[in-house]
């Protein structure tokens, strides 16, 4: 970081070139983390480097094409036996750039020379993670070793009768 400056972002790249050279094409590769991303069932480590690889081509109009790969390490629980579970997501991108994209177009703000790869990137993890996280695919559910309170209440005997309230949630299918 400069004193008294803002640290650039490892996202924002220079399209100066791209450009000039309309039909040029570069890779770039970039590693940084990228804070608070994550949903409910799934969260990419604040720390931790989110991966893109990525090709950027300019077209003859000013509009910049960024296709590649998005990876990044993610922990969860797990939806049946509620383990810690950890991974990685990996996504492929295709996204255009635009100086002035119109409303309700699909495609990112190409501000000056500065391409800011970070919304996309963010986006294309978030469609990415899992929104019901499972350990393995043939995951049987909680550990009854694991889980000895339960077991004792069903043993007691003056254990309450269910509540009807509840019921209704032993129905549920989480698949
Ligand atoms: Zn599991």
């Amino acid at each position: 970081m400069r004193p008294g400056g803002v640290a650039p972002s490892a996202w924002v790249v220079s399209v100066t070139e791209h450009k000039r050279n309309p039909g040029m094409q570069r890779e770039l590769r970039v590693a940084a983390p990228l804070p608070g991303l994550g949903l409910s069932s799934a969260t990419v480590p604040d720390g931790a480097d989110v991966e893109a690889e990525l090709e950027l081509e300019a077209l003859t109009d000013g509009r910049i094409v960024v296709t590649g790969v998005v990876r990044a390490p993610w922990t969860g629980e797990c939806r049946r036996c509620l383990e810690p579970v950890t991974d990685v997501v990996t996504a492929e991108v295709r996204e255009v750039f635009e100086p002035h994209p119109p409303d309700g177009a699909e495609t990112y703000r190409l501000d000056g020379e500065q391409l800011d790869l970070e919304p996309m990137v963010r986006d294309a993890v978030l469609l990415a993670l899992p929104i019901a996280p499972l350990c393995a695919t043939g995951c049987a559910g909680p550990d009854p070793d694991a889980h000895p309170v339960a077991v004792a209440a069903e043993d007691a005997d003056d254990a309450p009768p269910p509540d009807p309230r509840w019921s209704a949630l032993g129905d549920l299918k989480f698949d």
